[in-house]
């Protein structure tokens, strides 16, 4: 089949690079970023290496979560006057947990083609290599960092009945292992993907405990995706009574009233307020 000549003026390209290995790098993506007028990285540095390495001479500007505002109009002005348009991010398909998308939706508002040239993404890669099931699942990115909004969102992705996919730093994983422990249980089915498409590329699981046990022996180093099987049916209904009391204590130490612990926490783990009043009544006459 005859395709159409690329790049086109007036067209934003959305351009997938490597997760790791340079070789996942695809003809069609090559011979684009070779050709194109203006090239919009995550990085200007980081991109350099690879963008030098294929001979591209295209202008390049930084395009990232600080200055997002202020460049999408300028590279609006660019698609506007028939200008060729890539963005690219540090790794993988930009748009998915990485700056892309608002100026997609930008561009797609003022009229612009926007077509993305697919390639490499961690999450899709560490979904279809986990053995859990793939054919319905959801993407979660990162999880807030803290507070309300990480313990609601935490307590929607452990009763979630599909395959979760999580991106998660080297340094908070731990944590989120803990986490998981503490409200899916220890058996539940991970497999936390390392390093994938490069030299150190590991997959460890097949459960929370045998992630967990594997970290606190091998400390976290490199990029992580963690692929959560989903909860069985049973435990979509409600987190148990001893779970409740661990996730109301957190929010009392965190300095909530308990009444407003026990609504916060009902909004999220299937139980009513007052069984959690009660919860925390019968925990404190046992104190007392
Ligand atoms: N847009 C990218 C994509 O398509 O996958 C993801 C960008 S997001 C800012 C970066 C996160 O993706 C990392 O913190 C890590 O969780 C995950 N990631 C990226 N490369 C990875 C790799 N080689 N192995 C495992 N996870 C990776």
């Amino acid at each position: 089949m005859k395709q159409r000549a690329e790049p086109e003026g007036g067209v934003l390209y959305l351009v997938g690079t490597p997760i790791g290995h340079l070789g996942d790098l695809s003809p069609r993506a090559r011979a684009l970023l070779i050709a194109v007028d203006t090239i919009a990285c995550e990085d200007t540095r980081h991109s350099g290496q690879l963008l030098s390495a294929l001979g591209s001479t295209a202008r390049r500007c930084s395009f990232h979560q600080h200055n997002t505002h202020g460049r999408i109009p300028q590279l609006l002005e660019e698609l506007s006057n028939g200008h060729s348009v890539a963005v690219i991010s540090d790794a993988g398909l930009p748009g998915i947990s990485d700056p892309g998308e608002d100026l997609v939706a930008a561009a797609r508002n003022a009229g612009h083609a926007v077509i993305c040239i697919p390639g490499p993404c961690a999450a899709t890669t560490a979904l279809v290599s986990s053995g859990l099931p793939s054919g319905r699942f959801c993407f979660e990115g990162f999880l807030p960092a803290k507070g309300r909004e990480r313990r609601d969102r935490l307590a929607a992705v452990v009763t979630e009945q599909r395959t979760t996919v999580l991106y998660e730093a080297p340094h908070r994983l731990m944590k989120l292992l803990d986490e998981l422990h503490e409200l899916c249980g220890g058996e539940r089915a991970l497999q936390v993907t390392r390093e994938l498409t490069k030299r150190h590329e590991q997959q460890v699981g097949p459960t929370v405990t045998a992630a967990l046990e594997h970290f606190q022996k091998h400390p976290p180093q490199g990029e992580f995706t963690l692929v959560l099987g989903g909860a069985p049916e049973q435990e979509q209904i409600s987190l148990n009574d001893e779970q409740c009391r661990q996730q109301l204590a957190m929010r009392i130490e965190q300095g909530m009233k308990p009444a407003d612990a026990a609504k916060d926490l009902a909004r999220s783990a299937g139980r009513s307020r007052r069984e959690l009043y009660a919860l925390l009544h019968e925990q404190q006459n046992q104190a007392d």
